[in-house]
């Protein structure tokens, strides 16, 4: 009851257009001790509700501590916490809330005395890296070893207080293993957004210096190799995230049955839960915790006085630190930081499903770039707001959208629903699929109503990169199908609306920039292309 008079609820606030911007504008203003969290709710929405920080940081406790912990355990847990709240606020800004009660962000659950004490004792204090909320990770085991970002999160920066070090707190524990047959990893990498024939063979192909699996081979698929944390994520998504709990494992094939042997849980970056469980039993304090899980790091506190004590916490009893130093450290709700630290512009919104988290810190610098430069070639100003959504699986895309997964791409509603990000990556087709998308958002007001192939066209020739959609960088045999004979047509709207296949669309693509190009080479401004 006392924490339904600390909630307030937000429900339902437009996330379109000025909407977004006016409620970001106020929360960045307002309380910075707020953290607007959207519950999933069982249809798939979110339900925002807006919790005082503390509060937030006793119900993660409860959510993602290992049970039973020690109170050093857990106050290291509830800085590290708290710091990946306030440095991860941007990350659910597509859908106008602050972070979510799911695996992808911190688990919610309700909070005990136990861990309201934890969140109090600790309250305010913040892990800080040049004087903002350092971008830190933490991971339920990292099975005897941390792992730098980069080897999970390919374009991430690896900063120093995140080593790949190792760890004999956790033991190495839990040891798992898992056995799962040949159709069902066929059915998580097509969902993936893998092709071909058949699966005829998995094997370890290379392993990170922590001795993690970093590729592995694909026989029979295209592409025909797969990260180790992208198969641990195809799986999850697809057949449940407790079959490979890390990719620190060894592999064999019996039959039609790919047995997994590993240890560690999560993906072995920064701060190892179990093992500061561990730490804690031995009698080690919380800050000797984090400074071994997190080197160099400095530890912001604020002093007394927090206007919001959790439910069930002690009375207030003050740090005794300077009050402005935490005040400076905290960064502006709006803006939002990359998991790598570095500021971002507030109008790039970006929603990536579980695991994917790691690569923002890219794409946003790499959506940001495109952005710029295609509002340079086409002479227009650049949109104030770009919003991408990475769907988690090619059905989810393909429902999101409408179109057929070998699209790559689809324009909706003025935001960027894109593949999943492991398979537009593997066939390179990432930025490419970007900037074609970003030329449809930037020149849709101008070309909306005139046919397909002028605006496909425009999205093709300003993209600047070849002009073909989906599987076909790995499979040389269909380029040639994609140059369009000279004086070819130009594609009717069903063509490229409703291809029949890849090939169909590579063909009314390639003819659909011939056309396009003939007309700017002779001198037409694409606004004029008809
Ligand atoms: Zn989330
Ligand atoms: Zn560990």
């Amino acid at each position: 009851m006392k924490r339904a008079a600390l909630v307030a609820i937000v429900i339902g606030f437009a996330v379109h257009g000025s909407g977004l911007a006016n409620q970001e504008r106020r929360t960045s203003n307002a309380e910075p001790r707020t953290v607007r969290v959207g519950f999933a709710t069982p249809g798939g929405g979110y339900e925002i509700q807006a919790l005082p920080l503390e509060t937030y940081v006793a119900r993660v406790l409860a959510g993602e501590a290992a049970r039973d912990s020690r109170p050093a355990a857990l106050e290291a847990l509830a800085i590290t916490v708290r710091t990946f709240a306030l440095a991860n606020r941007g990350r659910h800004g597509a859908d106008g809330f602050d972070l979510c009660d799911q695996t992808h962000c911190q688990v919610v659950r309700t909070a005990t005395t136990i861990t309201a004490r934890a969140a109090h004792a600790t309250a305010g204090s913040v892990l800080v890296h040049d004087g903002a909320p350092a971008a830190i990770y933490y991971t339920a085991s990292c099975g005897g070893r941390t792992e730098i970002p980069s080897r999970v999160w390919p374009g991430a920066e690896d900063p120093p207080f995140l080593p790949s070090r190792h760890d004999d707190a956790c033991e190495g524990m839990p040891a798992w293993s898992a056995e799962i047959d040949a159709r069902d990893l066929l059915r998580a990498l097509r969902a993936s957004g893998f092709t071909g024939a058949g699966l005829r063979d998995v094997r370890v192909a290379a392993r990170s210096g922590s001795g993690r699996v970093a590729r592995l081979k694909i026989d029979g698929m295209r592409p025909d190799a797969i990260s180790g944390q992208d198969l641990r994520v195809a799986v999850g998504r697809t057949l449940g995230w407790q079959h490979i709990k890390s990719t620190a494992f060894e592999l064999r094939r019996h039959g039609d049955v790919y047995r997994f042997t590993g240890h560690g849980s999560g993906h072995g970056v920064g701060l190892c839960v179990i093992g500061s469980a561990r730490l804690a039993e031995q009698g080690v304090t919380a800050e000797a915790i984090l400074a071994r899980y997190f080197p160099g790091l400095e530890i912001s506190r604020k002093t007394s006085s927090d206007p919001t004590p959790p439910e069930n916490g002690p009375k207030s009893q003050g740090r005794g630190q300077t009050p402005s130093k935490l005040g400076n450290a905290l960064p502006k709700p709006s803006r939002g930081l990359t998991p790598n630290g570095t500021a971002l512009a507030p109008e790039v919104l970006v929603s990536l499903p579980d695991d994917d988290e790691g690569q923002r810190g890219a794409v946003v610098k790499q959506t940001i770039r495109a952005r710029e430069d295609l509002a340079r070639a086409l002479g227009v100003p650049p949109p104030a707001r770009v919003t991408l959504r990475f769907h988690p699986t090619t059905d989810d895309y393909e429902r999101a959208t409408g179109r057929a997964w070998f699209t790559s791409g689809a324009l909706v509603n003025g935001e960027l629903h894109l593949l999943p990000l492991a398979v537009l990556r593997s066939r390179g087709a990432l930025e490419r699929t970007v900037r074609h998308e970003l030329v449809h958002l930037m020149t849709d007001p101008m070309l909306g109503t005139r046919p397909q192939w002028v605006r496909e066209g425009a999205a093709i020739y300003f993209a600047g990169i070849t002009p073909v959609p989906g599987a076909r960088d790995h499979d040389p045999q269909q380029r040639p199908a994609f140059r369009p004979a000279p004086h070819a047509s130009c594609p009717t709207d069903a063509e490229l609306l409703q291809p029949v296949s890849v090939g169909a669309l590579g063909n009314a693509f390639a003819r659909a920039r011939e056309c396009f190009a003939k007309q700017i080479q002779a001198g037409t401004s694409w606004r004029e292309v008809k």
